[in-house]
């Protein structure tokens, strides 16, 4: 029998030392045989998201595409782009929503998802089968298509592998993973000399036992997508939850079917999370202009969607009516989601204007 996924980790550790949090998160998600998100469909089943909850959500973000992409000139071809479209909903409701706006958007369309799990993709291609316009899988970023896009990642950067980092007597050292006596996980200190210049950057004057999450994945993929929409001009919304401009301290989470559990208690069983820094992100974004973050809350109430959860209403039966009442709180209420989740764009510097939901005050400058 193949070993586990807990029994091939705990070997690496073995044989090589500690890994970091990141190669474990990477595993504990992505093992194409018993990652989180490789095997079967955690979504609806251990948590549910902004799509998940109501139509509303992709919908808003479909028309958001079409404003910015008919401010642009109506570019085409055009890319429609998605990281982590889990269940494919979000993007279903978009491509119906921006076909209603604008029949002309689905002229040179093509529908580009960057998955890692092929369950998931299995799902989407049953969620898309009908949309109507050319859906292509990738595997990362950087296979995208060389045009203008439109891009929406939706709960996917915070399930991209971080790093963590603490303060001691000794001076920055990382948290990583090693082996317990009894053969458990458990963090263990290590040298982190390779990143002691950013860590004091980021932390001024830092108290013993403090902790610095960093995310090199996210940072990657945010320099790519900005170099592309510098380059072949676009948007993309970011919508994730975090505190906003500053990195957090632990903040890894592990969420299974019945509730949290320990981060490393259980890989592959439980899906592991960790708040966004969206003010790192913004600032290894290239050439392009960063709006936000700013509250989902805010962003929906801006784009409509209490008058369209009441356009939905009118045509709805008493219990759906309710439905779509307790979506809409969930969404846009300090309660639900309508604080702790932010949303932030990058835009083309030849957009020249501040795309719908944004402010032009809430144009980042760099300030953390
Ligand atoms: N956006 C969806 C799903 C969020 S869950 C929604 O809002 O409902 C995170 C999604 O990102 C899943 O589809 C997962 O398989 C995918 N994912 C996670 N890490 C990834 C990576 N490194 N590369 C590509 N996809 C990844």
């Amino acid at each position: 029998m193949n070993a586990s996924l807990s029994e091939r980790l705990a070997c690496d550790i073995r044989q090589r030392g500690s890994i970091g949090l990141d190669e474990y998160m990477r595993a504990a998600l992505l093992d194409e045989s018993e990652g989180y998100y490789a095997v079967g469909s955690p979504l609806g089943r251990d948590f549910t998201t902004a799509p998940e909850v109501s139509q509303m959500f992709g919908e808003l973000a479909g028309l958001w595409c079409v404003d910015v992409w008919t401010r642009l000139g109506e570019p085409s071809p055009v890319s429609l782009v998605e990281l982590g479209p889990g269940r494919g909903s979000l993007m279903s409701d978009a491509l119906r929503a921006a076909a209603s706006a604008s029949p002309a958007f689905g002229n040179g369309l093509k529908v580009h998802l960057v998955e890692a799990s092929a369950s998931l993709r299995r799902m989407q291609e049953r969620t898309l089968g009908d949309a109507g316009v050319p859906v292509h899988w990738h595997e990362s970023v950087e296979s995208l298509p060389e045009t203008p896009m439109l891009l929406v990642a939706n709960e996917f950067f915070d399930a991209l592998p971080v790093r963590q980092f603490a303060y001691t007597a000794q001076g920055w050292r990382e948290r990583r993973v090693g082996l317990a006596n009894d053969g458990t996980f458990t963090i263990c200190l290590e040298g982190a000399a390779e990143q002691e210049s950013r860590l004091c950057a980021l932390v001024d004057d830092p108290a013993e036992g403090e902790v610095v999450e960093i995310r090199p994945e996210a940072e990657r993929i945010t320099r790519f997508i900005s170099g592309r929409l510098s380059k072949h001009s676009g948007a993309a919304l970011l919508v994730d939850y975090g505190s906003g401009m500053r990195p957090s301290g632990d903040s890894l989470s592990a969420l299974g079917r019945d509730g949290f559990v320990e981060a490393l208690s259980h890989p592959g069983i439980a899906d592991l999370s960790a708040w966004v820094d969206f003010g790192s992100l913004a600032r290894v974004a290239g050439d392009v202009d960063v709006f936000g973050p700013i509250p989902q809350g805010s962003f929906l109430r801006r784009l409509g969607i209490v008058e369209r959860a009441e356009h939905l209403r009118m045509h709805a039966d008493e219990a759906q009516a309710r439905e779509i009442s307790t979506a809409l709180s969930r969404l846009i209420e300090p309660e639900g989601m309508g604080v702790l989740f932010k949303v932030m764009a990058m835009v083309s510097r030849d957009l020249q204007t501040v795309p719908s939901g944004f402010l032009d005050a809430e144009r980042f400058n760099g300030d953390a």
